[in-house]
């Protein structure tokens, strides 16, 4: 049990670091973007020029890719007709294809008139009948869009919504910033799209908290790392409580219509593929536990994971197994996925 280093030992760690003047200044910078919030720090290097670019580069991708900025490609292409998109635009909606053809469906940006009529990330959610839910079913599905190089066009009524990969493919393309603007260590976290570059002090890995679904102040487990993506999806985040109680979160089971009744809280998905890993933690949220380690058992080469379930484990992937720590005795039991 030597990998259970005692997670209060870490953070103990962290906090001496700090409180001893550590020679790295590591400087930090927040904006809000693409509806969440968005932190970057760095040290060495041209800090600020990198936190400016990387502002700049996440409000050229939401002008670009959100479905509710007017004038955006999204917008364009969901207002109907044949539209010409960036080749930026029709690159991502071809990966975004892929990924609904390997995941079986279960990620797929034509759920959109399912997003909407739920309306679960507006002020006004609402609880759809099983007629509502068959009336936009038939308008899901990868058949529905039609990409020729850069031109774009949906069946009528359908429509894409990229929330579930955009933030990821901005982490990809602010990943590329560090470098340019010497960065010697740093992270970025748009809206729980953890990017980590270098290290934290020269030596050690960044340790990135995935948080308790439970009580999101809290932390689950501590993974170290270095340049790596790791992109979590839950229920716990964004959701609506309807008269009766029952909670519906924002990911949409493409299956059903409805919000996913996962037995999962969270998936995290490690990676070096930020847009891939934004895909698949949608993805297997959606496909729950058995179906998510199914997924990883034939993909085992593409990513790492950490699953958080309701019955309160902790199911982890090997290629973490030194890189993991978690507090002894808190409310998950851990156990590593083969
Ligand atoms: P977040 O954007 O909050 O980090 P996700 O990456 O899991 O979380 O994306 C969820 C968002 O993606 C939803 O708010 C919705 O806009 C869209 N979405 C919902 N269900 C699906 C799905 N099954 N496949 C693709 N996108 C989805
Ligand atoms: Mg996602």
């Amino acid at each position: 049990m030597k990998r259970r280093i005692s997670f209060l030992l870490l953070l103990g760690l962290v906090l001496s670091l700090t409180a001893c003047g550590h020679r790295h200044d590591v400087q930090t910078h927040q904006i809000f973007a693409m509806d969440t919030v968005m932190d970057f720090a760095a040290y060495g290097g041209d800090t600020q020029g990198f936190f400016t670019a990387a502002t700049q580069e996440i409000n050229r991708l939401e002008a670009l890719l959100s479905r509710t900025r007017e004038g955006s490609d999204i917008a364009h292409i969901n207002a109907g007709g044949t539209v010409s998109v960036s080749v930026e635009t029709a690159a991502l909606l071809q990966e975004a294809l892929d990924y609904a053809q390997v995941t079986g469906g279960s990620f797929d940006m034509t759920v959109a008139p399912l997003v909407n009529a739920w309306g679960i990330h507006t002020e006004t959610p609402r609880v759809l009948t099983q007629a509502d839910i068959d009336a936009l079913l038939p308008l899901v599905g990868s058949e529905h869009v039609h990409i020729d190089g850069t031109t774009v066009q949906l069946d009528p009524d359908c429509a894409i919504d990229l929330g579930g990969i955009a933030k990821g493919y901005a982490s990809m393309r602010v990943a590329q910033l560090f470098e340019v603007y010497q960065i010697e260590g740093g992270w970025v976290s748009l809206g729980g799209n953890v990017y980590t570059y270098g290290t934290k002090d020269g030596k050690a890995p960044w340790l990135v908290s995935i948080r308790d679904p439970q009580s999101p102040a809290g932390t689950a487990a501590m993974v170290g790392l270095s340049h790596k993506f790791a992109v979590t999806s839950g229920g716990y985040q964004r959701y609506f409580t309807a008269e009766d109680g029952t909670v519906y979160q924002h990911i949409i089971d493409p299956a059903t219509g409805a919000p996913a009744r996962s037995d999962l809280l969270s998936v995290t998905i490690i990676s070096d593929n930020g847009t891939m890993a934004d895909a698949y933690s949608t993805a297997l949220y959606v496909m729950g536990a058995q179906g998510a380690a199914d997924f990883w058992r034939s993909h085992r080469d593409a990513f790492d994971m950490v699953l958080i379930t309701s019955d309160g484990k902790v199911l982890y992937t090997p290629g973490l197994e030194t890189s993991l720590t978690w507090e002894e005795g808190g409310s998950y039991k851990a156990s590593i996925l083969t």
